[in-house]
């Protein structure tokens, strides 16, 4: 499908397509097996300038004037081979680095985002705790004043990167009574006294994206590391959040769109009853209804990658993308695996890793639901 995209964009695509082909799918399954970060493969598409798709050429990023379009771009192409890898550069290259580049000062953006953008360090953002999910205003770990700075108590759970980052970007409340208002951003060195990881977590779904359990035990952070106010911090994080609604989308498209590629070729080779299943009506239709999903899904969030491009509000757009995107690229896998018979379900074929992959955008980010919540309140239900 043709997407409209302009010719820097599309060679933009040919190019991280490219890269994707020679070296991401390779490994993939392997490292959906081992449940491995690649640092290699990271520190590789680091050197490449993918990191910095959405940052200014001053700290070593690319400048680009749609910068949303291009990276739903790396997200779709990445997820196409390894939804695992690509959940962790689309954690990374967005939520935890922009928190940096958006309210840090220019000290931290030096030794964080520059070699965040290199490939040099590895970033994570962590608001969800054991029992502040979807309610995430009902945080319990806590910032309290010291001097010079804050001291951070309390566990984060579910976050993304977690074994393997450098710095974290933690939400604590500095005033429970305040609730969501009180909730600030602070951005933790994962070298300093008190913080551990408190367990690596194991999971159904994007092995190779690594999900921690993180303990902040009386974690000292300098004042200059509470990015943006202390009253509005949250709010921040939750505008950061609401573009990576996008970005999920994109990558439960590259996920889908490479369950569509292996059921469609399979459909053509595997014979039963003297023909190939693709000529049986059947299977034709769970074809044509997936790939009906898939172009579905991929207009409308680049529509809403644009949007955000012309700085045009998104909080319904970028929920639905989320929507349509997630839950239909998990019909179109479990479709992609219907169409595989047996073998679908063996290890040996990819399509039983997309579909367990495809609950990931499901729920990451917010789930589907929530989403569904914030499109009501917007439409003032
Ligand atoms: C692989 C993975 C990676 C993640 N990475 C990160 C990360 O890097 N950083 C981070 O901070 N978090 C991360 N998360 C956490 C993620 O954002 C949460 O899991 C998600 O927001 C849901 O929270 P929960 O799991 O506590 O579910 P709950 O909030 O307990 O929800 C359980 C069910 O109840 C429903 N529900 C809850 N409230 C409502 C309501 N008001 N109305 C209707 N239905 C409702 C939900 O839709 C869901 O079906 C990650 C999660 C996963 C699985």
């Amino acid at each position: 499908m043709d997407l409209f995209l302009d010719k820097d964009q599309t060679e933009f695509q040919t190019h991280i397509a490219r890269w994707v082909e020679k070296r991401l799918a390779p490994q993939a399954a392997a490292l959906d097996r081992s449940g491995a970060f690649s640092r290699e493969l990271f520190k590789e598409l680091g050197e490449l300038g993918y990191y910095g798709v959405m940052y200014p050429e001053a700290y070593g990023g690319s400048g680009l004037k749609q910068p949303y379009v291009y990276y739903t771009i790396l997200c779709e192409e990445l997820a196409r081979a390894s939804m695992g890898f690509a959940a962790t550069v689309c954690m990374h290259a967005s939520a935890a680095t922009h928190t940096i580049y958006a309210w840090g000062n220019e000290a931290l953006r030096q030794r964080y985002l520059v070699p965040a953008i290199r490939g040099d360090m590895v970033g994570a953002f962590a608001i969800t705790e054991a029992n502040a999910g979807s309610d995430a205003g009902s945080i319990r770990t806590r910032a309290a004043k010291a001097d010079g700075g804050w001291r951070l108590n309390g566990t984060k759970i579910f976050t993304s990167n977690g074994t393997i980052a450098d710095f974290v970007t933690v939400a604590a409340t500095t005033d429970p009574a305040k609730k969501v208002r009180g909730i600030g951003l602070f951005l933790v060195d994962t070298k300093t006294e008190g913080f551990r990881v408190g367990r690596k977590l194991e999971k159904f779904t994007t092995h190779c994206s690594d999900t921690a359990e993180l303990v902040l035990d009386d974690v000292f952070v300098a004042d200059e590391c509470r990015l943006g106010d202390a009253e509005g911090g949250f709010l921040n994080a939750y505008k950061a959040l609401t573009i990576d609604r996008i970005f999920t989308a994109a990558l439960a498209i590259g996920n889908g769109r490479a369950a569509y590629d292996a059921a469609f070729k399979y459909a053509t080779e595997r014979e039963q009853f003297g023909q190939p299943i693709g000529k049986f009506q059947a299977v034709q239709f769970k074809l044509v209804d997936m790939l009906a999903q898939l172009d579905q899904a991929r207009i409308y969030t680049y529509y809403a990658a644009s949007l955000a491009d012309q700085g045009r509000p998104i909080t319904i757009e970028a929920a639905l993308s989320k929507i349509i995107a997630a839950d239909g690229c998990n019909e179109v896998c479990q479709k992609a695996l219907n169409i595989f018979g047996g073998y679908g379900l063996m290890d040996e074929f990819p399509v039983q890793r997309y579909l367990r992959d495809s609950y990931f955008p499901m729920i990451g980010g917010g789930t589907s639901d929530i989403m569904r919540l914030i499109v009501a309140r917007q439409l003032g239900l």
